[in-house]
């Protein structure tokens, strides 16, 4: 796949760039193994007035940075504001909160004393995806500066743009030269810098074959990745719940990002009795999107971030129907408009044993199901290979405490939509991942732990 920005809106090349040489790829391997040594001696006071002048950079110049954003991948350029100015939370997140984050934790025991210790890593390359493309490498710069490592950043091959931003943007704020920089590389050029004795560990968002390609060059290193995949969402309404709101919700939730996250709202789950009625009101809602430039303040769905993606995305609709799903609106990409524009779908009765029911739709494709009860609902959403995050809706308590210990996922968000946040941990189980970023756990996954005796 080429380095270049594509406007996903108009198929119109914008810029391509060239990879990085072979020598190239050293030299900043050497810039950051150099760079570590100096780095790791800086205090966290240093590194927090640094991480915040960054996040005064991101909010002074969201304009410029969401424009990149819209013109490289096509989210909307509300969402792509929305998404700078997260970034900048963060970063402030972490400047505040790392050095309680990463202090000494004294422990009793017969010695006169006795503690552990976080120490940085070194070297930590970052394989991220086009889908947020600030917020998902600010996620994890900021925890990983204020631990004292530094950054190596091999972005998604069309948001190039996006990756030389970043990096600029933390150059600016104060950090060194090596501290963060981004590769302009393939991914077939991942496999020999996990390999590299200077990369120390490494971070993959992405999809499931990238995952395990990773992580396997790793497990031969003996060295230690996070791993943040796919996800197919369930999002459960029973009949207890707030019907319009859950409604409401479902669409922002499906729609979230163009379709294009790993915590969209993906199934559908609905008790039987209600079934008719959300559908009917989820119809409503789909039908009145307003699908178009993503530039415009009024636009609901920009377009898909690639022409592959939107093949992909049609090819399994057709496969839902020809399994037996029914479409109740959308389901064929617009004959008469340029760039990877797809409407909003929404397919039922999908057999529950057909494979398709199993994968991960990565755009505005909302599948529905309808389910007896409150243990069927638990059982066909933890059907899934995956298990990111999970939404569910009710007003039984009963329900709810059952929702909470049974779905099986990385979060469970009863009565409102998954999504991150700074103070929240975030990732998956089963192939959805594994590992966490954000919170204090996110922080904990690139230091080693020393364990201190003194007697
Ligand atoms: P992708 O193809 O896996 O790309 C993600 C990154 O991995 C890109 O930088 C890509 O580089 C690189 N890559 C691809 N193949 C690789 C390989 N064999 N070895 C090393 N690196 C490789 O992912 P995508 O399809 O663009 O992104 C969508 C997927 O990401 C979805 O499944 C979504 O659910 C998941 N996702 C998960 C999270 C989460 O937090 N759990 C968040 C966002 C997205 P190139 O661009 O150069 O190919």
């Amino acid at each position: 796949m080429a380095i270049a920005t594509i406007n996903p809106a108009t198929g119109e090349t914008i810029k391509v760039f060239e990879p990085l040489k072979d020598a190239e790829i050293a030299s900043k391997l050497d810039l950051a193994g150099q760079t570590f040594e100096q780095y790791r001696k800086t205090s966290f006071s240093e590194r927090s007035q640094w991480l915040e002048k960054a996040a005064i950079i991101l909010q002074q110049e969201k304009a410029d940075f969401a424009k990149i954003m819209t013109l490289e991948m096509g989210k909307t350029y509300k969402a792509a504001i929305a998404e700078v100015e997260k970034c900048a939370l963060v970063c402030n997140y972490y400047a505040e909160h790392a050095p309680t984050f990463l202090a000494d934790v004294p422990i009793k025991t017969d010695a006169s004393h006795s503690f552990v210790r976080y120490h940085p890593m070194g070297v930590i390359l970052a394989v991220m995806p086009w889908n947020f493309p600030f917020w998902q490498v600010f996620r994890f710069a900021a925890p990983t500066l204020m631990a004292g490592n530094v950054g190596l950043l091999k972005h998604a091959s069309n948001v190039p743009q996006c990756a030389l931003a970043i990096a600029d943007i933390i150059h600016r704020a104060g950090f060194p030269q090596g501290a963060f920089q981004t590769l302009l590389i393939g991914a077939a050029k991942v496999a020999d810098l996990m390999a590299d004795d200077r990369v120390k560990a490494a971070t993959l968002t992405g999809s499931e074959p990238a995952g395990a390609s990773l992580a396997s060059v790793a497990g031969k290193q003996i060295k230690k990745t996070v791993l943040e995949l796919g996800g197919s969402d369930p999002f459960i309404v029973l009949e207890s719940a707030d019907l319009e709101t859950a409604v409401a919700t479902a669409t922002s939730a499906r729609m979230l990002n163009n379709g294009q996250s790993c915590i969209a709202a993906k199934r559908f789950i609905i008790a039987e009795a209600i079934a008719p009625e959300f559908e009917k009101l989820l119809l409503d809602k789909f039908q009145a999107l307003k699908v178009g430039d993503p530039m415009q303040p009024d636009t609901d769905l920009g377009p898909l971030a690639t022409p592959d993606l939107l093949q992909d995305l049609h090819q399994q609709v057709q496969t839902a129907v020809k399994s037996g799903g029914k479409v109740l609106t959308g389901g064929h990409p617009f004959a008469d408009r340029p760039g990877n524009f797809y409407p909003p779908t929404i397919i039922t009765d999908i057999p529950l044993d057909s494979a398709i029911a199993q994968e991960e739709f990565f755009g505005p494709v909302a599948l529905l199901f309808r389910v007896p009860d409150i243990d069927a609902a638990i059982q066909l959403a933890n059907d899934t290979p995956f298990g990111l995050g999970a939404s569910a809706w009710t007003n039984n308590d009963q329900e709810r405490d059952r929702l909470i210990e049974e779905i099986e996922a990385g979060a469970v968000f009863i009565n409102s939509m998954v999504k991150s946040d700074p103070s929240l941990p975030f990732g998956g189980i089963k192939r959805s991942g594994y590992g966490r970023e954000l919170s204090i756990q996110g922080i904990h996954e690139f230091v080693n732990l020393k364990t201190v005796w003194v007697q």
